[in-house]
């Protein structure tokens, strides 16, 4: 195990199987994540433009269609007020001045003004019941002209009679005249009693944008917007020019209600956007942040006074693109200010009904699809790296680090833990991994099998070597011809005696024996009968000395013998043994003095005074050399 833990630095760091396979799976996805929710985001913004698109070109052109109702509405009424009057105007109805004076009276300011009655609610003759009615002339104008007052009566009949089932939906009915005059079915508002007697009701733009001077087309006008404040209502009005034969008879009216339109503007939008209404001719009609006092006085805004800037590059964007095709709705992009505009147009007054659309509202659906697509794509891939990470931690990590436990176990030689099973191993897994812990046993098996094997021969091979080598270590000390021990024997030996002689006090001696005249019996006998000799001579010298000592050919025809613990006089004997003994072998010697091989002998004992082997020997061979100067076949001391 310490093998393997390695030191890391930073300079060679090497991630784990586990953190290799986290850190890829990691930037892969995290990689595909971030392509799939940008690709997303650019779908869904796709598709919710789209959508929202398309909502928004519907809503407007309901929006515009319900807007109009109304307006449509008050057109039908008036056709149906003017086709009435003209049918009774031109009937032979009479209306007489008495007629006319039981309606009216003149107040102390020279206005004449409709009874309060006709306001409050009274029955006529023939019980029919009338209400809210008023009516005001200007006291610059003159009732005397029985027209007039045929046509001030007529209409007053004609609006009794309609004005009911009329106004539930707009203010009041009413009539003007080309005369400083008019005629109201207004149940809120006694607005005839109440008018200022010098109030010059025809020469007001209102009114007077109908007269033939101003119109001469005749055709029925839509007001500017006003707000009244007596009736606290933001209010229209639509009039249409009524002519006879050339002559201007009366402008019947509808004062139209506008805060239903206006709330519903400000409390019904598309999600995120908002609504604005425009005149064509730039003139703001309904805002959601809304008109100020002063402007609520004004009646209407120009484009000169609005202040919102998406409002007035709105109203450009519109008018360059009002002409284009027959299509109820157009859907405009403001790129200034990010939005789309659905545009419709409500009839009647012909203005724009503008609906905004943020584009905002699109991205931010894009980008929470986009950011919901990259948090599940998180959470995915975070379950992924937990799944992934658990997976190779028991199905890799851990049976893998069993795995290279064992790889050191067997290292370090331990088959047997293997073969055994004594460490842990991964055989469960039915995979690789399990047919690879089944190979590492089988494996260890196998090597604890061959290295038994192996110990076995090798012990086998170490015994037969050992023998040989035993044998080898013999013969090194023997000579070959004779069969006892050699020269280098003799020198280890004699050093050791030597040795031991001078540390422990053993005495010995040493014996040299040389063949007499070996060279004169070669030449007679030849060299192979002296080999013979010299064997037979070794083989006597060694049956002489049994276990006394010991015999080593010391070189040529000359053995050495070593004799432990031994006096003289025991020496003396044994040499004279030997003499004695090859003589008896009565081996021929022609040219020998004895006719017969004999040797000569010289001994040395050990005494403290021999500092080396060297200087023994060399006493021992000159006690050699006086034996054979003194006629050889002898032994000297
Ligand atoms: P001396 O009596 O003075 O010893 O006379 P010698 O002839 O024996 O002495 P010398 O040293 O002159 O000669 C020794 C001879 O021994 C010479 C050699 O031929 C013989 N010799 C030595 N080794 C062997 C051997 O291994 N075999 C045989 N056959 N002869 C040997
Ligand atoms: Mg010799
Ligand atoms: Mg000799």
């Amino acid at each position: 195990m310490k093998l393997l833990k390695r030191k890391l630095t930073k300079g060679d760091f090497h991630p784990t199987l586990m953190q290799g396979v986290l850190v890829r799976i990691f930037v892969t996805a995290i990689i595909l994540v971030a392509l799939i929710s940008l690709a997303s985001y650019f779908y869904v913004y796709n598709q919710e433009k789209e959508k929202r698109l398309g909502e928004l070109e519907e809503y407007v052109m309901n929006r515009v269609k319900s807007d109009s109702v109304i307006f449509e509405l008050a057109e039908d009424n008036l056709e149906v007020f003017k086709k009435e009057f003209l049918r009774l105007y031109t009937s032979d109805v009479e209306v007489t001045e008495e007629d006319f004076w039981n309606l009216y009276f003149v107040d102390e300011e020279g206005a004449t003004r409709m009874y309060e009655e006709q306001f409050t609610g009274v029955y006529t003759g023939d019980g029919v019941y009338r209400y809210g009615m008023s009516s005001f002339i200007g006291n610059n104008q003159s009732v005397d002209d029985p027209d007039f007052q045929r046509r001030l009566v007529l209409s007053y009949r004609l609006l009794a009679q309609l004005g009911p089932a009329w106004v539930n939906r707009f203010a009041n009915v009413h009539a003007s005249f080309p005369e400083n005059g008019i005629v109201l079915f207004w149940p809120e508002v006694p607005w005839g009693l109440k008018a200022k007697a010098d109030l010059p009701m025809n020469e007001l733009g209102v009114i007077r944008a109908v007269s033939q001077e101003e119109n001469p087309e005749r055709k029925p006008l839509w007001t500017g917007l006003y707000y009244d404040e007596t009736a606290e209502e933001w209010m229209i009005t639509y009039e249409v020019p009524v002519d006879y034969e050339g002559k201007h008879l009366i402008n019947p009216s509808h004062d139209v209600y506008l805060t239903d339109i206006m709330d519903r503007l400000i409390s019904e939008h598309p999600d995120g956007g908002y609504n604005y209404i425009m005149r064509k001719d730039g003139y703001l009609i309904a805002h959601p942040s809304g008109p100020t006092e002063e402007q609520k006085w004004v009646g209407q805004l120009s484009l000169e006074k609005i202040d919102i800037p998406s409002v007035i590059r709105g109203y450009n964007l519109i008018k360059e693109g009002a002409d284009e095709g027959e299509h109820p709705v157009h859907i405009i992009e403001n790129q200034v200010d990010n939005s789309y505009l659905g545009v419709g147009e409500i009839s009647g007054p012909e203005w724009w009904f503008v609906s905004v659309l943020p584009m905002q509202v699109i991205q931010d659906v894009a980008h929470q699809a986009a950011l919901s697509y990259f948090l599940q794509g998180i959470f995915l891939l975070f379950v992924m790296l937990g799944v992934v990470y658990v997976v190779i931690r028991f199905q890799a990590e851990t049976p893998l680090r069993k795995l290279r436990y064992a790889a050191e176990v067997i290292g370090n030689g331990e088959y047997d833990k293997i073969s055994n099973q004594d460490i842990p191993l991964p055989l469960k897994f039915k995979n690789e991994i399990g047919l690879l812990a089944k190979s590492f046993v089988e494996m260890a098996t196998n090597i604890a099998n061959s290295k038994s094997q192996l110990e076995k021969i090798v012990d086998e091979r170490t015994r037969e070597l050992e023998a040989a080598n035993a044998q080898l270590q013999k013969l090194s000390y023997l000579d070959g011809l004779t069969e006892i021990r050699n020269r280098r024997s003799f020198d280890m030996d004699i050093k050791n005696c030597f040795q031991k002689a001078k540390t422990e006090n053993e005495r010995f001696c040493l014996m040299l024996a040389d063949v007499d005249f070996f060279k004169l019996y070669n030449d007679v006998y030849g060299h192979a009968e002296g080999d013979k000799v010299l064997k037979q001579i070794s083989r006597a010298i060694q049956e002489v000395i049994g276990d006394k000592g010991r015999v080593y050919r010391y070189g040529g025809e000359e053995i050495a013998i070593l004799l432990r613990n031994c006096d003289a006089e025991k020496v003396i004997t044994i040499g004279e043994h030997i003499l004695s003994y090859v003589r008896s072998l009565q081996i021929p010697h022609q040219e020998s003095r004895y006719k017969m091989v004999t040797l000569s002998i010289g001994v040395a004992q050990y005494t403290e005074d021999y500092n080396s082997p060297e200087e023994l020997i060399k006493a021992a061979d000159q006690k050699l050399y006086h034996s054979k100067v003194m006629g050889r076949n002898q032994l000297s001391m």
